[in-house]
């Protein structure tokens, strides 16, 4: 008589919480029709990726002094 187990394990250790993690982001604001421009630098991690996005959406429509849309370009750094 013969017993034949077969277990599978599955046993594989999932996330692995990596530290320094970062993602560096330079925000440039300028403005077309004067000249000012002002850059901005951040880093978040990757998990927190959602709060960058909500910081970069209060640049999206940020007006200059003088009444202009500024124009926002972003570096990451990754
Ligand atoms: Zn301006």
């Amino acid at each position: 008589m013969e017993i034949d187990s077969n277990k599978s394990k599955a046993d594989n250790g999932s996330n692995k919480s990596e530290l320094g993690d970062l993602i560096k982001v330079k925000a440039i604001l300028s403005c077309p029709s004067c000249s000012y421009s002002k850059a901005f630098k951040n880093q978040f991690q990757q998990k927190n990726i959602e709060n960058m996005v909500v910081n970069l959406k209060i640049f999206d429509w940020m007006t200059c002094s003088c009444g202009e849309l500024l124009n926002l370009n972003l570096e990451f750094e990754i």
